[in-house]
């Protein structure tokens, strides 16, 4: 039997793979790759740990830890499929199957399909890869300073915890070798309350699986897709949008910037600049804060999800319950797994979350329920695999419950 290692610091909420692991290299005074070997894994220059571990890496951290696999698995992007993106592995129908479900400001007619090869939702191609990190937690924290495996995306635009800028930096996460001179580090700039409305939905989405909109509670998965969605149809072509350019382009006013944040030959948002996609997110912001605030009327058909909520002050009703602390996204995900082992009904609807945006692929929805059946003989001879899928309806109902 392996004994486990005597050091090894627990991770924080969110944090990224490669920061835990080089926190737990440094209480040793070696490498992560030295770490990594000492359990008979040897990383080459093209292993991304962040993104998607080698297969039976993370049963040996846990065996080595003590954490469980769910959490070392959430440390990593891959740990956040389907939720996030549909699967690590680019797909030749990623693009449109994720991006072309949902409006918000755009009519439907105004979304052009697109074929995207090599794909992958919020991924940066290598080209555009970029570092950022929260000024405030380097000040907060030792070297080698913990950091988020969200920060490796252009996904949020601050830190959950304070609020401020993540701000760029050279060189890899974890010591940030430039600012150790206080004059060299950034000041921590306060994000817009925009910003932090849509960066809190983001890390709820994250944290909890779920996120609380004006009117509606949704899904984590809906969510990343809704943004995903304003993010590209805030560079949607004036051609493309045709007389709802009106739209877009009072949105970029709003937030400052040219039109598409100035990019002239249309490029998916992961290729993008850091500074363009930072400029987008900001102006995702704006958008729904105007949607929120009603100055402006989304024309696509799920912008009705922003609208604010209704005047209840008549009614005060019931307090709100609050369920304690929020469950961690694989938490979340094992217990609807749990319970869907348990329960038929569960089970469609989590048969209908994992084909929702594929329902058109035959070969996905075929392998999702043959997956349904081999985890558990219950769920044999249910009609999860028969269920006729159907498109979330936003009607005050919690997208949990379609
Ligand atoms: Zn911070």
């Amino acid at each position: 039997m392996t004994a486990r290692w005597p050091i090894h610091p627990r991770p924080i909420p969110g944090e990224a793979l490669t920061s835990w692991l080089h926190r737990i290299a440094d209480g040793y005074g070696i490498t992560v790759d030295d770490l990594a070997f000492d359990i008979g894994y040897s990383l080459d220059r093209d292993t991304d740990l962040d993104l998607a571990p080698p297969e039976g890496l993370i049963e040996q951290l846990a065996i080595q830890t003590g954490v469980s696999s769910d959490r070392i698995h959430g440390m990593s992007i891959s740990g956040y499929t389907p939720w996030l993106l549909d699967d690590v592995e680019p797909g030749p129908d990623a693009f449109s199957t994720y991006i072309r479900q949902l409006t918000v400001l755009l009519p439907e007619r105004n979304r052009r399909r697109r074929t995207v090869s090599s794909w992958r939702a919020w991924v940066p191609t290598a080209a555009v890869r970029h570092h950022r990190t929260c000024p405030q937690c380097v000040r907060d924290s030792t070297s080698p300073h913990p950091y988020l495996v969200v920060w490796s995306l252009p996904l949020m635009l601050s830190c959950p915890v304070h609020h401020c800028w993540l701000e760029h930096h050279d060189g890899p996460p974890g010591h940030y070798y430039a600012w150790r001179d206080p004059s060299s580090a950034p000041e921590p700039q306060r994000a817009s309350l925009a910003i932090r409305r849509m960066d809190d939905r983001t890390w709820q989405a994250l944290t909890a699986g779920v996120v609380d909109l004006p009117r509606h509670r949704i899904h984590a998965g809906t969510w990343f897709r809704l943004l995903r969605t304003v993010v590209d149809e805030l560079g949607a072509t004036m051609s493309e949008c045709g007389a709802a350019q009106r739209l877009t382009r009072e949105v970029w006013q709003r937030a400052g910037y040219p039109v598409r944040a100035g990019q002239a030959m249309w490029r998916p948002f992961e290729a993008q600049t850091l500074q363009r996609q930072t400029r987008t997110l900001e102006a995702a912001a704006i958008a729904m804060r105007v949607l929120e605030n009603g100055h402006l009327t989304g024309l696509g058909r799920d912008a009705a999800l922003f609208l604010p909520e209704p005047d209840t002050s008549l009614d005060p009703g019931k307090p709100l319950v609050t369920t304690g602390c929020p469950k961690s996204l694989n938490e979340a995900l094992h217990d609807a797994v749990e319970d869907a082992k348990q329960n038929p009904d569960s089970a469609r609807q989590l048969f209908n979350l994992m084909t929702l945006y594929r329902s058109d692929d035959d070969e996905h929805v075929h392998r999702v329920r043959n997956d349904f059946v081999s985890r558990s003989g219950k769920w044999r001879g249910s009609r999860v695999g028969n269920c006729r899928l159907r498109r979330l309806r936003f009607s005050g109902e919690p997208v949990t419950s379609v």
